[in-house]
């Protein structure tokens, strides 16, 4: 060891003091705000517009959003942190923040024109939710297969096709919808355009009715001759693959944050419960078996903010982190799946019913090892770079 060896980094887990401060903020909002609203808004599949404005007020639909557009002028982490804490509570409410902020907004700040990010980075940040159109009925997985198509039209483009499973398109007043202008062209003829709600053309279609994140809206949306202005053209035109390449990568460490905060929330709910349960004549988590199970969730919620909090500091310091975005994401949500289940198991009967929250939990974290890339896809990413 030289004295000037560097100091050491710090513990993956260890948040610096604005990082912290923020996480107990919205920690304590989660708890006082959105628990009570949980159930109600998953019975009816309606996320509650009046919790959508505290949301704003809280500053966490702009997250990355520089202060001069009104944004809170944070970083990648900071809605990590954010994704976590709401979704401890309720993953539909994660989900919500997740796309307004690592895909609609990142992909504005990396792609948007200064007209675009002048014009909607300011609604973005104050009170208009976005989307982020990608897939369609033949194209999931295989999304540059997508048909919805852009044809040059006066100072513009029409553009006519259907989007599936839109995250908050019910709510939304500004879509990311890809498009192709060339469908010979294959990946390359794919562009990203920003259509906005009253367009002529363009319809928000039917809402899913999901097994989890009932109170996050997932819709169709219909493009029928929509004419889009060429101002609105999100980055190059041909170009919107790596649009989509880009904020997607991102993107999964978000969905990995909803997930560690699924996990997490269920961990907090087995763990009150089972001290308090009693059977046998005594509280359930006494028993050597129970607590070994918590044990282990305990581990694998640990080990899954570990993968997270990683892949967003990489990503933060600009360093690769495909791999491990691609990692947390395949991990945390099959831990939510885990943990949401054994909650479920330890509350008995009681976890089956919805009077209480875990029966909750359990459907919500079936979503995590679909959107946003399946866990097959996260694997061929894993496999390609240990393979390469
Ligand atoms: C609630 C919800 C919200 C969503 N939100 C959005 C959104 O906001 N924006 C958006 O654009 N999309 C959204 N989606 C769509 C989502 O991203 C897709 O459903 C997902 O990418 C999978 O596509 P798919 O449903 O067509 O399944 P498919 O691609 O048909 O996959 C079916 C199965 O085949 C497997 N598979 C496919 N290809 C391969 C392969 N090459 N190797 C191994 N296995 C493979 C998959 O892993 C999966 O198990 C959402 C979906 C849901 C359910």
């Amino acid at each position: 060891m030289t004295s000037q060896a560097e100091a050491a980094p710090s513990s993956l887990s260890a948040l610096a003091e604005d990082e912290r401060l923020l996480r107990d903020s919205v920690r304590e909002f989660a708890v006082a705000k959105i628990r009570p609203l949980a159930r109600e808004m998953d019975e009816h599949a309606q996320m509650s517009r009046p919790l959508i404005d505290e949301l704003f007020a809280l500053g966490v639909m702009g997250i990355e959003i520089p202060e001069s557009f009104g944004g809170s002028g944070a970083r990648f982490f900071h809605a990590v942190l954010v994704v976590e804490e709401l979704s401890r509570v309720d993953p539909s409410v994660g989900v919500l923040v997740d796309v307004q902020n690592t895909l609609v907004i990142n992909a504005l700040l990396r792609w948007g024109s200064p007209d675009l990010k002048t014009r909607i980075l300011p609604k973005l940040a104050s009170k208009s939710i976005g989307a982020y159109a990608l897939s369609e009925a033949e194209s999931g997985s295989d999304a540059f297969a997508l048909q919805t198509r852009a044809r040059e039209s006066g100072d513009g483009f029409s553009i006519s096709g259907r989007k599936l499973w839109i995250t908050n398109a019910y709510e939304a007043e500004f879509f990311i919808v890809f498009a192709t202008v060339n469908p010979d062209a294959g990946y390359r003829g794919i562009t990203a355009f920003i259509v906005e709600r009253g367009m002529k053309g363009f319809t928000v279609g039917k809402k899913e009715d999901k097994l989890g994140i009932r109170a996050s809206s997932t819709c169709e949306l219909l493009l029928e001759d929509c004419h889009v202005p060429r101002a609105n053209v999100l980055g190059e035109i041909g170009k919107g693959y790596k649009v989509a390449i880009e904020t997607l990568n991102e993107g999964r460490i978000g969905i990995g944050a909803q997930m560690l905060g699924l996990a997490a929330g269920a961990l907090d709910y087995a763990v009150k419960y089972t001290k308090e349960r009693k059977q046998f004549g005594k509280a359930i988590s006494e028993f050597q078996g129970v607590q070994f199970q918590l044990a282990r969730a305990a581990t694998d919620v640990e080990a899954a903010r570990l993968l997270v909090y990683n892949a967003a500091r990489l990503r933060d310091e600009g360093k690769p982190f495909l791999t491990e975005a691609a990692m947390c994401k395949i991990f945390a949500s099959e831990v939510a799946e885990r943990t949401a289940s054994l909650a479920v198991n330890l509350y008995g009967g009681y976890g089956f019913v919805k009077d209480y929250p875990v029966e909750k939990l359990y459907r919500d974290a079936k979503i995590g090892q679909i959107y946003e890339g399946t866990s097959n896809l996260q694997l061929q990413t894993i496999a390609k770079n240990i393979l390469s």
